[in-house]
C-alpha cells in the first residue's frame, strides 16, 4: 500500500528531463517513475539551501533545539519503520527483514549525532606572540570557532538506501548544513517518505532539497554547481574519480565512500566454525552488495579444504528469493546492469580456468538472482581478483605464512576493510597494523558503531563517516585573535 502512495508522490514531483522507470529486481517488473529533475532542478535546489542558509533559520537555531529536531526525526523513523522497510525492500529486493532492522541504526544515527549538536565548540590558545610586531600586540587572546560548511550536496548508493541517506545527512544537519540530497535513480522510493518525515519533525523549509535524477545528470550537476560548497560521496571508485575532477570549479571540499576488495585472513588456529560462518555472510549477504564485503578470503593451507567447503556449504543453503517471497536469505542483484556485470567477471574466470566450487550462474527465474559462487585456483593478476564486483562472489585462496598472507591481501587498489580470524592474540594486533584498510575487524567481522570513524584507505576512500570525524567533515576552522 505504501509502496503505491510514495510510487504517486513520486511520480508528481516536477522533473526536467527523461522520464526513469523504477524496477523492482526480484520480478524485473515497473513499480514506479519518476522525471530525472537534472541540472535545473539542481540550481533550484541550490538557490533553496542558500536562502535557508543565509537566512539563520537551521545554523544560527539554539544547537539544543536543532538537537531536538534530529531526535524527533529519530523517533518517525522508528515510527515509519514498516513502511520505510517496504519501501526499500520493493526498491532493492532485500529481505523485508532485513531491510526493517536497518530502521533502527539509522534511527541511532539521528540520535548519536543529536547528542554532537551542543558539542560543537573551537578551543582558546594562549598566544605569546615573538618578533618586532609582538611590542605591537603583547596582549593576545586566540580561538577558533567551527562552522557549517553552508550548502553541501550529499549522493548516495542504492545498497541500503534508508542507511546511506541517514549516514550523511545526519551528521549534515547537527553541524548546521544546509543540503541537496540526490538519492541512486534506482532506489528513490524512501527518500520520498523521509522527506516528509523531516518537514514533520520540524527541519526547516529549504534546509533540505531533494533532487530525484540519473548521476549523470542530476548527481553531476551537483558536483559541478559553483553555489556547492562540499560534496559528501558515498558510492564507486570510478565515480568518486570524476566527482574530484568535477569539484575543481570551485575547489568544492569532497569526502568519498568508495569501493573495496576486503581481505579475510583465517588461520588454522581460529575458531573455524565461527570463522566460516562469518566469511561466508561477510560476502553473501545481500548478494555480495555491501562495500565491506569480504570477496578475497585466504586460509592458511591445513585447513583450506575444510573451510572452503564450509563456505560453499553455506552458499549453497542459501534461500535466495524476493521480498514477498516466505524464507528468504538474500535477494537479487539491483540491476540488469549489474547482474550482466556480475556475470562479466564470472564468465571471464571461468575462461581464465579458475575452478567454480559452487554457483557460477543465474536462477533460472525472473529476477536478477545470481547464485553465491565460490570460486578457487584464482590469480591475483585476474580482474575477479582486483576489481571490485559488487556480487555474490568470492575467491579463496590457501597461504602458509603471515609475509605471503599480508602481501596478497595489501595487493589491491582498494583500502576499505580487512578481517583476520586468529586466536593468537599477538599475531592478530600485528596483522591489524601490517594491514593496509581504513577498518580492521579481529575476530569479528560486518561489525561498526557510530562512534567509530569508518572510511578508506588508498582508493577506498577520502575522509571518516561516523563518530566526531563524521560531523568534523562538514565544519570548517575559523581563527580568531583579539589584542586585549
Ligand atoms: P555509483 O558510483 O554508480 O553511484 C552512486 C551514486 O552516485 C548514485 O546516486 C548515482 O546516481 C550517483 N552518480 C553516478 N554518476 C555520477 C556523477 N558523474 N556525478 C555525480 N553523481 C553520480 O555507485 P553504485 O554502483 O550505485 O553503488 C555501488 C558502489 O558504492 C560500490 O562501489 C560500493 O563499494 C560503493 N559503496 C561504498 C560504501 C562506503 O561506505 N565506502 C558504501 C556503500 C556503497
Amino acid at each position: 500500500m505504501v509502496v503505491q502512495t510514495i510510487a504517486d508522490e513520486l511520480a508528481a514531483r516536477p522533473g526536467y528531463g527523461d522520464v526513469i522507470p523504477v524496477i523492482d529486481p526480484a520480478t524485473e517488473e515497473q513499480i514506479a517513475e519518476f522525471t530525472d529533475g537534472g541540472a535545473k532542478a539542481v540550481d533550484e535546489a541550490v538557490a533553496r539551501a542558500r536562502e535557508a542558509y543565509d537566512s539563520g533559520v537551521w545554523h544560527a537555531k539554539p544547537a539544543s533545539e536543532r538537537a531536538k529536531v534530529l531526535w524527533r526525526v529519530a523517533d518517525l523513523i522508528d515510527e515509519r519503520a514498516s513502511d520505510l522497510a517496504a519501501l526499500d525492500s520493493a526498491n532493492s529486493g532485500m529481505p523485508f527483514d532485513q531491510a526493517h532492522a536497518i530502521m533502527g541504526t539509522s534511527a541511532e544515527l539521528f540520535r548519536y549525532y543529536a547528542g554532537w549538536c551542543t558539542k560543537l565548540n573551537g578551543v582558546a590558545h594562549d598566544i605569546q606572540m615573538t618578533g618586532g610586531i609582538a611590542q605591537l600586540f603583547s596582549d593576545m587572546h586566540g580561538y577558533t570557532l567551527k562552522e557549517p560548511y553552508p550548502v553541501v550536496g550529499l549522493i548516495y548508493p542504492w545498497n541500503g538506501p534508508v542507511f546511506n541517506w541517514a549516514v550523511k545527512l545526519a551528521p549534515a544537519l547537527a553541524a548546521g548544513c544546509s543540503c541537496v540530497v540526490k538519492p541512486p535513480e534506482e532506489t528513490p522510493l524512501s527518500a520520498v517518505l523521509l522527506h516528509k518525515i523531516l518537514d514533520e519533525a520540524g527541519v526547516p523549509d529549504g534546509v533540505v532539497n531533494l533532487v530525484q535524477g540519473h548521476g549523470h545528470t542530476a548527481g553531476k550537476a551537483i558536483t559541478e554547481h559553483p553555489g556547492v560548497d562540499k560534496i559528501a560521496f558515498t558510492g564507486s571508485t570510478e565515480v568518486g574519480k570524476q566527482i574530484v575532477a568535477a569539484s575543481a570549479g570551485n575547489l568544492k571540499r569532497v569526502s568519498l565512500e568508495l569501493g573495496g576488495k576486503s581481505p579475510v585472513l583465517i588461520y588454522d588456529d581460529a575458531d573455524i566454525d565461527t570463522a566460516v560462518m562469518m566469511a561466508a555472510m561477510g560476502i553473501f549477504i545481500h548478494s555480495g552488495q555491501g562495500c565491506i564485503c569480504g570477496s578475497r578470503i585466504f586460509v592458511q593451507r591445513n585447513v583450506f579444504d575444510r573451510v572452503v567447503e564450509g563456505v560453499a556449504g553455506i552458499a549453497n543453503g542459501m534461500q535466495l528469493g524476493g521480498p514477498k517471497e516466505d524464507g528468504s536469505h538474500i535477494g537479487p542483484l539491483i540491476s540488469e546492469k549489474q547482474l550482466k556485470r556480475v556475470m562479466g567477471f564470472i564468465d571471464e574466470g571461468k575462461q581464465d580456468g579458475v575452478e567454480v566450487v559452487t554457483g557460477g550462474h543465474r536462477l533460472d527465474r525472473r529476477g536478477y538472482f545470481v547464485h553465491p559462487t565460490v570460486m578457487t585456483d584464482v590469480d591475483p593478476t585476474m580482474r575477479l581478483y582486483q576489481q571490485e564486483i559488487f556480487g555474490p562472489v568470492v575467491a579463496m585462496m590457501p597461504f602458509d605464512d603471515d609475509d605471503e598472507v599480508i602481501a596478497l591481501a595489501n595487493d589491491s587498489d582498494y583500502g576499505l576493510a580487512a578481517t583476520a580470524w586468529t586466536n593468537d592474540v599477538g599475531r592478530a594486533h600485528r596483522l591489524a597494523k601490517r594491514l593496509q584498510a581504513g577498518t580492521v575487524t579481529l575476530n569479528c567481522q560486518m561489525v561498526f558503531d557510530h562512534s567509530m570513524p569508518f572510511g578508506g584507505y588508498k582508493q577506498s576512500g577520502w575522509g571518516r563517516e561516523f563518530g566526531r570525524e563524521g560531523i568534523e567533515m562538514f565544519l570548517q576552522t575559523k581563527t580568531v585573535y583579539t589584542k586585549i
